[in-house]
């Protein structure tokens, strides 16, 4: 029986052992934590969006490093494939929301922690707790075990399913890339990615904890539209985060680290143009014409965020309505509709979702997982050099890419 050993036991490992499971392997899985799944215990606000149940070949489209990389590993395992295996297989009941967003029915994500690792256990699968692997055994270009401290332990094949560098405290420490370069590998430019992003200005942090739905996100650099985005956002002590900013965070963050002055642009009204903002404006202010500046927003904007907003118009805040004119009506349709701040920073990794960047896909077969360096070495999930948006696509690359890998490290 050959011996399959599976270096982490977060989404890609767990998945590639059932996947080697599944060919009659000896399937070991090394985990450093005390438990399995540290990570997938967090996600989704402790509710883990498992996948996104999207048209399969859209799937791509929301893949920011390395789209093609994923057809192989993502048709061996589709979306709908996982969800299946976790529903039929797994007996994990699931269901779908906003965005195709897929979770736990129970919105537990301890219970698709618990349907996998009942899954393995089931298959004879063992699960080493508690210890941490420390290096490969690599002779000739083939890989034919691990270091743990001072014991090895001998195997056909070994999946290293170590994840990034985000959020340390659940294990992902980047023990991965070491591995993968003593192999001989390549590493990819590291960095976090889904990411909270700084700001310049003052007033963001005046508004720590207002969120905003359904607003529009402009991002500009030089004048230059970089990314442009609808949804929800969240203002903190530092800046600003929520889901479209996370998402801005991958298109726009190798700007903004290279020390490049991005503008973010928040249209607060999206469903009105400037015209009929202006009039929605006058509309309110003749309802409220003798009210003093200050208390005649609230039907237009949130309350934590009027104080800002008046300071930015530079009326008087006491100044009668009836008395505003034209042109500084005209100007706070204008902030409305241009929110503006500067982005200073990317948060780091520990706010971070995810690490883009990783293990170099041109050195690993698409069709295998396995390493084009060093026989009967497997890669999967987040250290390799592939990265998504947000709403269930970076699970699915864990599990697209852990089943692969399982499956071929089985037959190997
Ligand atoms: C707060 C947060 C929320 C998220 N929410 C979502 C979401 O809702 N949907 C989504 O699709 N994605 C989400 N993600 C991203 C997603 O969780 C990751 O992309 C995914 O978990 C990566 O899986 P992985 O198995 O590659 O790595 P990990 O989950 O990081 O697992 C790696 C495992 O390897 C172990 N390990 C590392 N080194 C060693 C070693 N030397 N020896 C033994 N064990 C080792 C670690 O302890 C860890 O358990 C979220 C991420 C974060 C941080």
């Amino acid at each position: 029986m050959s011996k399959v050993i599976i270096i982490g036991a977060g989404a890609a490992g767990l998945m590639a052992a059932y996947g080697a499971a599944l060919n009659g392997c000896d399937v070991t899985v090394f985990e450093k934590n005390e438990k399995c799944g540290k990570k997938i215990y967090i996600t989704g606000k402790g509710r883990c969006n498992l996948t996104n149940a999207c048209e399969p070949d859209e799937f791509f489209d929301s893949i920011v490093s390395n789209s093609k990389f994923m057809y192989s590993p993502f048709y061996s395992l589709t979306n709908y494939g996982a969800m299946d295996l976790f529903s039929d297989t797994f007996g994990l009941e699931i269901k779908i929301e906003r965005g195709n967003r897929v979770f736990p029915a129970s919105d537990k994500s301890s219970d698709v922690i618990r349907a996998l690792t009942a899954a393995l256990g089931r298959m004879g699968v063992k699960i080493r707790l508690g210890t941490q692997v420390t290096g490969l055994i690599i002779n000739d270009k083939k890989v034919c075990g691990v270091k743990c401290s001072d014991l090895e332990y001998n195997a056909d094949a070994v999946i290293v399913a170590t994840g990034g560098l985000s959020y340390a405290s659940t294990g992902s420490t980047g023990d991965g890339y070491e591995f993968a370069k003593c192999a001989g590998h390549s590493i990819m430019k590291l960095s976090p990615a889904l990411v909270p992003l700084e700001t310049k200005q003052r007033w963001v942090t005046q508004l720590q904890g207002l969120s905003l739905k359904n607003i529009n996100v402009t991002f500009t650099s030089g004048g230059k539209k970089i990314y442009s985005d609808f949804g929800e956002m969240i203002f903190t002590h530092y800046g600003v985060s929520g889901p479209v900013i996370l998402t801005a965070g991958s298109y726009i963050g190798d700007r903004v680290s290279a020390g490049g002055v991005v503008e973010l642009s928040i249209d607060l009204k999206p469903a009105l143009d400037f015209e009929r903002l202006a009039k929605r404006i006058d509309r309110d202010f003749e309802e409220h014409r003798n009210q003093q500046f200050k208390n005649s927003l609230r039907g237009l904007l949130p309350a934590k965020l009027i104080p800002v907003i008046v300071k930015l118009s530079e009326i008087s805040p006491e100044k009668k309505v009836n008395s505003v004119t034209r042109e500084e009506r005209n100007k706070l349709a204008r902030i409305m509709k241009n929110l503006s701040c500067t982005i200073t920073r990317l948060r780091g990794y520990n706010e971070a979702i995810i690490t883009r960047g990783g293990i170099n896909v041109k050195e690993i077969n698409p069709a295998t997982m396995e390493s084009k360096l060093c026989k009967g070495l497997y890669f999967a999930g987040e250290v390799i050099d592939v990265d998504a948006v947000t709403g269930g696509y970076n699970l699915q690359i864990a599990w697209s890419t852990g089943y692969l890998a399982g499956i071929s490290a089985g037959q190997s």
